[in-house]
């Protein structure tokens, strides 16, 4: 299948894109990146697409996490670590606890543009554009900063190709090797009380591991991991860029993630994000709010995924904790009726944003727990399966949602507030996410 040029789509009126002053700068940046080697390859796109099958049959489950946005400056050593640590921390105890094959997608590498219900921001009486991710534009409050730049686009590659690195480094070179996984539990994690369960379980798996060895069973699987990295597909630019032509198969995928997906507010069944995406051969996600209306669903994924192969597509539901009960329902109904193959995953934090007193964007722990509890009840009465969630959250300290067992208040807000964009979930609330999702699971 040949890929529509960039100008056809943008023909098609594409929502959220940024406003280039300079179009010769377009041109000088994207043919940059249409030099450079793929960050991922079509086969390993290809495994997570059979991966993902096995979500959608129910034999196993997603787990996708990772920033809001990620940053430039955000693009450490410790950074990057600390998120994949986590990751695998919570992968531990849902494969632990639950006994289900995790399958493991970091929202990095690749995650520096944002969609906003806004394009202008206001403070103190100046407005300005505003901030739409690493990949566009800055985010400092200042006229200069906010100007779209397309030289960021060639930056965001070098940026996704850096992680990746150091990702794929992390998860083959020694450090996924399951005998770490008291390693993993470090610093402020394992004084707390989630970290102490933690720590128990980790005890269970190393006897376990013991007494494998010592029968002489060391699989492959007990030193590495499978790992893969996905975003938001936002800026047409960047991700037409990267979509090649495999040499293998002669068929075109976008080599800036293994696992991409269409926002919210970017998939009109007609508009440009689904035109790009129905071309490629990844693995895919659209998110699904409150408002979708069953038949939307179904005809994306007859345009996403006309032969309805099993972990193609993927429905990030994202319907927020008081809403989820009521709509989701019909929703999944319909879809699973018409026979769609489709691998159903919850995204249980962009339903259930507010803005604090203190005016900070935040999200209650609570809420985030109720909407997940939701989507395993809708599908467990349907006899569907809830295949995985899909969160915000970071390796750190981080102080940007409430609650969780560290109890943390608004006014805790202002203490450690790092995200550029929407509240993550910190290092200890993510694994008591884990460990309440592993319950879930079992039940
Ligand atoms: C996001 O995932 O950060 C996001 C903007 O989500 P949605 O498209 O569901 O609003
Ligand atoms: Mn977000």
């Amino acid at each position: 299948m040949s890929i529509p040029d960039l100008p056809a789509l943008h023909a098609l009126g594409p929502a959220q894109q940024p406003r280039y002053p300079d179009a010769a700068a377009v041109d000088a940046a994207v043919a940059r990146l249409r030099t450079f080697p793929p960050l991922v390859f079509a086969g390993e796109c290809d495994d997570l697409t059979t991966k993902i099958g096995a979500v959608a049959r129910g034999e196993a489950f997603l787990l996708q996490g990772g920033d809001c946005a990620e940053t430039f400056v955000g693009v450490t050593a410790d950074n990057v670590r600390n998120k994949l640590r986590v990751l695998l921390q919570m992968a531990v105890v849902l494969t632990y606890a639950a006994s289900v094959p995790v399958v493991k997608v970091g929202r990095l590498a690749g995650q520096y543009a944002k969609p906003r219900s806004s394009d202008l921001e206001t403070r103190e009486g100046v407005t300005l554009p505003a901030y739409r991710g690493d990949a566009v534009n800055g985010y400092d409050f200042t006229a200069d900063a906010r100007v779209p730049d397309p030289q960021r686009l060639v930056e965001v590659y070098h940026a996704s190709a850096a992680t990746l690195n150091l990702v794929r480094a992390f998860v083959t070179g020694g450090y996924a090797d399951l005998r770490q996984v008291h390693a993993w539990n470090t610093d402020f994690v394992k004084e707390s009380p989630v970290g102490q369960r933690y720590e128990a379980m980790a005890n269970d798996i190393e006897r376990a591991l013991t007494f494998m060895q010592a029968i002489g069973a060391d699989p492959d699987e007990f030193h590495r991991v499978d790992f893969h990295s996905s975003h938001e597909a936002l800026v047409l630019e960047y991700e037409h860029a990267l979509t090649r032509i495999d040499s293998r198969t002669q068929l075109p995928y976008d080599v800036s993630g293994h696992f991409v997906w269409i926002g919210e507010r970017t998939r009109q069944l007609d508009g440009a994000h689904v035109e790009l995406m129905r071309h490629i051969r990844n693995p895919i996600g659209v998110k699904l709010g409150p408002t979708t209306a069953p038949d939307d669903a179904l005809a994306l994924a007859e345009r996403l995924n006309p032969d309805n192969i099993p972990g193609r597509l993927t429905f990030i539901t994202r319907f927020g904790a008081g809403r989820i009960r009521d709509g989701l329902p019909e929703l999944v109904e319909k879809v699973t009726a018409a026979g769609v193959e489709v691998a159903w995953v919850c995204d249980p934090m962009h339903g259930n944003t507010f803005e604090a007193s203190s005016g900070f964007k935040t999200r209650r722990f609570d809420d985030v727990i109720e909407e997940v509890q939701g989507f395993f009840d809708v599908h467990r009465s349907l006899g569907t399966w809830p295949g995985g969630v899909h969160v915000e959250l970071t390796g750190d300290d981080v102080t940007e949602c409430v609650g969780g067992g560290e109890e943390l208040a608004e006014i805790d807000l202002s203490h450690r507030y790092e995200s550029v964009c929407d509240p993550r979930l910190n290092r200890v609330q993510s694994l008591e996410l884990a460990f309440l999702v592993a319950e879930m699971l079992r039940k």
